[in-house]
């Protein structure tokens, strides 16, 4: 996930950080081939999918007594839906940005119910959202995990 929240504006070295592929790329041409990613995208040609891991297991965070701390800040974030998850059709996706997950003008996830937030695609949330775990998320908490209070 990266660190720029906006939906247009895509971090890709940080989408890629972890693909040895990507990161065996000369920069130079790294930076050619995202500037050529960008366009296909901005013209509807090129698609990226999330790519999960099949053994990583949810996050195990009790969301439901923490959300008046972070008022699910974690809605706020970028990721890639994974073809499936495009497939079935529930979750949003960016029409701009093919197919990382749709974000409002306030930044965060249309399906988030603002206010009360709670997600309103629980039962069909992407795995990125099922797995995440926040703890050491300093974009979440700067001041550290409230884990005792
Ligand atoms: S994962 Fe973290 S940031 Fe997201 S709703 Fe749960 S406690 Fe809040
Ligand atoms: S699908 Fe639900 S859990 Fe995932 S970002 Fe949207 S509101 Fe949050």
């Amino acid at each position: 996930m990266t660190d720029e929240r906006t939906s247009t504006d895509i971090d890709w070295e940080e989408e890629f950080a972890d693909d040895p592929d990507f990161q065996a790329i000369p920069p130079e041409r790294r930076a050619r081939l995202i500037e050529f990613l960008e366009r296909a995208m901005e013209l509807g040609l090129g698609a990226v999918y999330g790519d999960e891991d099949p053994d990583e297991p949810d996050a195990d965070v009790d969301c439901a007594s923490l959300t008046d701390r972070c008022q699910a800040r974690c809605c706020t974030l970028i990721f890639a839906l994974t073809k499936e998850e495009v497939a079935a059709g529930k979750v949003r996706w960016n029409p701009k940005r093919p197919y990382f997950i749709a974000r409002d003008a306030d930044g965060y996830c249309p399906h988030l119910e603002r206010g009360t937030w709670r997600c309103q695609v629980w039962a069909d949330r992407p795995l990125r959202c099922r797995r995440y775990d926040c703890r050491h998320d300093e974009y979440i908490w700067p001041d550290g995990f409230p884990r005792d209070d």
